[in-house]
């Protein structure tokens, strides 16, 4: 694996400081400080200030819950080791790579049109994830992604057996007791 941002190998799991070009993880965590990185975090963190969420005008929008939101930097780290990646279009229709992975928790909550109910989700998308300045995560819809994402495998982080987009372990590598929160622990 390499650095998103400026290529450099990276060992173990995703650092949260690159040692070569100080690129940080908290661009893709909420904790950045660009105005349109706060903008979307703003956006995609509605349902934990609120506890609803307002209908987006350009089709689903998904909000982190607040587990979503206390995880999230673990999160981003997990997806950028072992989540799929890939490019796609972002809003404004440029082409922009993205890092997708499904958890084993609900992490947030959205809207679908035509949807009176919100809809849980388990999936995380970081667009952008080499960008300082666009960079940014949300809850990824399962809608949302087969409208958006161009189908690809996803990769058993233990075997490197080919599986289903965004998933990280196979089934035959599964054993009880595993989780990747203590995956992430014990890798660095
Ligand atoms: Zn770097
Ligand atoms: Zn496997």
């Amino acid at each position: 694996m390499n650095c998103m941002h400026c290529g450099a190998k990276v060992y173990g799991v995703y650092p949260i400081v690159c040692d070569k070009c100080g690129y940080s993880i908290d661009y893709l965590s909420g904790v950045s400080t660009s105005a349109f990185q706060q903008d979307k975090f703003w956006k995609h963190t509605e349902i934990s200030r609120t506890g609803s969420l307002s209908i987006g005008k350009h089709g689903p929008i998904g909000s982190f819950t607040m587990l979503g939101v206390s995880i999230l930097s673990d999160m981003v780290r997990y997806a950028l080791t072992y989540g799929s990646t890939g490019k796609t279009t972002n809003g404004r229709g440029d082409a922009t790579n993205f890092c997708a992975c499904y958890f084993p928790e609900v992490i947030g909550s959205g809207i679908l049109p035509g949807h009176s109910l919100l809809v849980p989700c388990s999936g995380l998308m970081i667009i952008s994830p080499q960008s300082q300045d666009w960079g940014h995560p949300f809850p990824m819809l399962d809608e949302w992604q087969q409208k958006n994402v161009p189908y690809q495998d996803g990769r058993c982080q233990f075997c490197n057996k080919s599986i289903d987009f965004g998933q990280t372990i196979c089934q035959d590598c599964y054993h009880p007791g595993f989780d990747w929160r203590t995956t992430l622990r014990e890798a660095q």
